[in-house]
């Protein structure tokens, strides 16, 4: 099975749907982000499609891609939203999105963002600690309305992922212990300005292996009926994102096969369902396109360098992370073995090790996989303007963010009077 199944050779030259990369690097330049419409939509089919007829909600985990073209397509086709802070929910409002539909996940929300997310009535705040539960409650009293808050679970469970992306461990900054959770739904039950609506978890990213999120459930499930004896009505469980993408040779579940287990687990139970895919969604739906600089060769090691470095794709130096490199035209050449890296001072500054590539300076290369966790974690390192983005659509190339140009990057910057120039 193809990984990618919206970039595909075409005569010899790699397309994204129906453009060819080829195309793309010569009216919008390289490095550039190049996102397929199709492959997004189809994504969110894929993991929608055993939703239908349900009380269901799927909040895109927008951390993950946030430029406004890609929200605005899970928009339109009914998505919620999960935010980490309230720059996102701004985005989420420009995009175009409902902010009934969003929740609002992360440890440390500040009073001017809860006092926000209070005022644009989003659907839910989900809660990680007792000092936010108080945070939440003091700010929506003073605002004079009550905030529907979730509280995050840590369920201990092991996502057996890599250990920054892994969350759901008691060593994990994320969430509530079982127990901690218990006593801060009493606490809510007795608290003004608060309204229980629902319980999360989120126990880990790109989990290819979906047993700790049964069991991660499972948990769930029964903290959800101790409470109803309790008395305490939970009417949404949110399962959080996490499900796994194929990057090289994973093989992660099939977003149906996974949500069907998931609504056998579910039995009976009235409740709504609600899940915070990120990855899933826009993984495989984005590449970052690239040119080949030099090609430096030696008796140890060959380094293809390219104009994309660790400062626009950062996941292989941060996580050790794999992307698939792709040569975009097939120039007829034996392989050879490099390293591909970037222009960046950084010995970690790497896209890919390693790899068997027939390519030439002036050649183009797609790594794969790039549409999460890529641009949004882009940086201006070593004073580089970030890539542009582009949405494909059929024949069409849309440019979804202009490069950055070099003076963008000190425009806010000042030099104090005191440093007149002699
Ligand atoms: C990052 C994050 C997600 C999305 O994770 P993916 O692995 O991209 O699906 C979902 N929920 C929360 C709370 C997150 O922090």
């Amino acid at each position: 099975m193809n990984a990618f199944p919206f970039f595909e050779y075409r005569n010899g030259e790699l397309h994204a749907e129906d453009v060819s990369l080829v195309q793309v690097a010569a009216s919008h330049g390289t490095p550039t982000y190049v996102y397929s419409r199709a492959s997004l939509e189809s994504a969110w089919q894929d993991f929608n499609h055993e939703l239908q007829g349900r009380d269901a909600l799927v909040c895109y985990a927008m951390k993950a891609n946030s430029n406004l073209a890609v929200l605005r397509t899970f928009a339109r086709l009914g998505a919620g939203f999960d935010i980490v802070s309230g720059g996102e929910l701004r985005r989420v409002i420009a995009a175009g999105g409902d902010p009934a539909r969003v929740i609002f996940s992360g440890v440390g929300k500040s009073e001017a963002e809860i006092a926000f997310a209070l005022s644009q009535r989003i659907l839910c705040f989900n809660i990680e600690s007792v000092q936010e539960l108080d945070r939440v409650a003091a700010v929506a009293v003073s605002a004079g309305c009550a905030a529907p808050i979730s509280i995050r679970v840590n369920p201990n469970v092991d996502a057996r992922t890599h250990p920054y992306i892994s969350t759901g461990l008691r060593e994990n900054k994320f969430g509530v212990d079982i127990e901690t959770a218990f006593a801060l739904y009493r606490r809510a039950a007795r608290l003004n300005g608060v309204r229980i609506v629902g319980i999360d978890c989120h126990i880990g990213s790109q989990l290819t292996d979906p047993a700790p999120l049964f069991e991660a459930q499972d948990k769930m499930l029964e903290m959800v009926d101790a409470l109803a004896g309790e008395g305490i009505a939970i009417s949404h469980l949110d399962l959080g994102g996490g499900l796994g993408i194929r990057y090289r040779d994973e093989s992660p579940p099939d977003p149906r096969a996974y949500m069907r287990e998931v609504l056998r687990r579910i039995g009976q139970r009235r409740l709504r369902l609600l899940f915070e895919p990120g990855r899933n969604l826009v993984g495989n739906a984005g590449v970052l396109l690239t040119r080949v600089e030099f090609l430096k060769t030696g008796d140890v090691k060959n380094f293809a360098i390219v104009d994309a470095a660790m400062n626009d794709l950062l996941r292989p130096s941060l996580y050790g992370a794999h992307h698939e490199i792709l040569p975009v035209r097939d120039i007829g050449a034996a392989p050879r073995r490099f390293d591909v890296v970037g222009p960046v001072c950084e010995s970690g500054d790497f896209l890919g090790k390693d790899r068997s590539l027939a390519t030439a300076p002036g050649e183009l290369l797609a790594v794969m996989s790039a549409g999460a966790y890529g641009m949004v974690m882009a940086s201006n390192y070593n004073t580089r303007a970030r890539p542009a983005e582009v949405l494909v659509d059929g024949r069409q190339v849309h440019l979804v963010r202009l490069r950055e140009r070099p003076e963008d990057l000190f425009s806010l910057e000042r030099i104090p009077d005191c440093l007149a120039a002699r």
